[in-house]
């Protein structure tokens, strides 16, 4: 009797928190409806048409695929127009599945998803490494303590977690800690665009030669040919960063059958650290929007972009401002076609998740926490893209 009894509690439990966890996707639900984004989350092209266009950065080196999956599911909820993760099959599945995720919950357009690569040494394509037996047990472990990514433990760094950063090289008071860098193989990535689940490819380039560039790009061939986009990620190197775009869209227009972007990057992987982090990528953008002599393309905000980056724009109206009048643009795109968010992205909603009862675990068995994740997500993308978030 008293098993029978307990039986029936433990239905009843399970009963009362199944109610609660569909009445909590419900909100979720009404969040989505009430700031009206399905008639704000268009065409990703449309985006980058208007200035409205949004990036979520997962990291070209972050492959913490329970990570990733829930964050692709939270931004997509919030409405971005693309996501951006490693050039590396179980990442782009992760992403994929939270897209899927998110659209059984609410049938809002799905975002692209694109994998980054490199054509040479770059700073986001490196992981940290050290061994913990070398450490001093004395040492009261910086490393860890700086380290944005949660990477670093006893048991040292954590690969799949760690983005290069490179915070925790220089606090090492013993210099424990090395840099392994790579650069991705054109057939691997080949192979992961010939799948039907990657919309778009990002080249990160150091905007100082071409000959990699044009390497890894003829050695992608057909594989190209069914992308929607092609982004080209480069530094500002001063007054030739212009004539480098002519030079690399000169290799890249004769297998180009996609929009291209430009992806501006700032001050690579620092959105998180502060407000100040953004001036470099506004700067690049200024030196950019009214350049006649550079190249087709969308050009889009990176590294160091956060919540005060719109503000930034706004002031020096670069926002979702058309080409001026006497503009030689042929087309009425807006001066800056978007926005992408990286470190700043992952921040506001990886503190939600590292709330959750189940860490790592699928965040929609936890609406609470995803409706808060979600509420974060949109704050940060209703910035760009003008809505207003409406709670009921
Ligand atoms: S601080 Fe940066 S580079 Fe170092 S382990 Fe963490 S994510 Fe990797
Ligand atoms: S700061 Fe250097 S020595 Fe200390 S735990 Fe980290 S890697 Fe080891």
């Amino acid at each position: 009797m008293a098993l029978k009894f307990f039986g029936c509690h433990a239905n009843l439990l399970s009963t009362r928190k199944l109610v609660k966890v569909n009445n909590s996707i419900e909100k979720v639900r009404d969040l989505v409806t009430t700031t009206n984004l399905p008639s704000i989350a268009t065409f990703p092209q449309n985006s980058l048409q208007k200035g409205n266009w949004v990036k979520l950065i997962c990291g070209a080196s972050f492959e913490d695929v329970a990570d990733i999956r829930n964050l692709s599911l939270v931004y997509t909820l919030a409405g971005v127009d693309c996501i951006d993760c490693a050039a590396d099959a179980a990442v782009v599945n992760a992403v994929n599945e939270g897209i899927d995720a998110a659209t059984a919950i609410f049938p809002i357009r799905r975002p692209w998803v694109m994998i980054s690569v490199n054509d040479d040494q770059d700073l986001h394509f490196r992981k940290a490494e050290f061994h913990p037996d070398d450490c001093p047990i004395d040492c009261s472990r910086p490393c860890e303590i700086i380290c944005p990514a949660n990477a670093i433990s006893n048991q040292g760094v954590t690969t799949e977690r760690c983005y290069g950063c490179g915070r925790c090289f220089p606090v090492c008071p013993y210099d424990k800690i090395k840099a392994i860098s790579y650069v991705r193989d054109a057939a691997a990535t080949s192979k992961l665009l010939e799948r039907d689940n990657v919309d778009a490819l990002e080249i990160h380039t150091n905007g100082r030669q071409t000959s990699s560039f044009k390497e890894l790009w003829n050695g992608l061939g057909d594989s190209v040919s069914h992308l929607s986009l092609v982004a080209v990620s480069l530094p500002c190197v001063g007054d030739s960063t212009v004539s480098m775009m002519n030079k690399l869209y000169s290799i890249l227009e004769n297998n180009l059958c996609c929009l291209n972007l430009w992806q501006l990057d700032g001050r690579p992987m620092s959105g998180d650290i502060g407000r100040g982090a953004t001036r470099e990528s506004i700067a690049f953008a200024q030196r950019l929007a009214f350049t006649k002599e550079k190249p087709p393309g969308f050009l889009q905000l990176a590294g160091g972009t956060n919540a005060h980056t719109v503000d930034g724009l706004r002031k020096l109206n670069l926002f979702q401002m058309p080409p001026f009048e006497n503009s030689t643009a042929s087309n009425s795109n807006a001066l800056i076609g978007g926005i992408a968010y990286g470190g700043y992205a992952r921040k506001i909603v990886g503190r939600v998740l590292s709330g959750m009862q189940s860490e790592g675990g699928e965040i929609e068995s936890d609406p609470d926490h995803l409706l808060m994740a979600v509420i974060q997500a949109m704050t940060l993308v209703g910035g760009v893209k003008s809505y207003n978030i409406t709670c009921s």
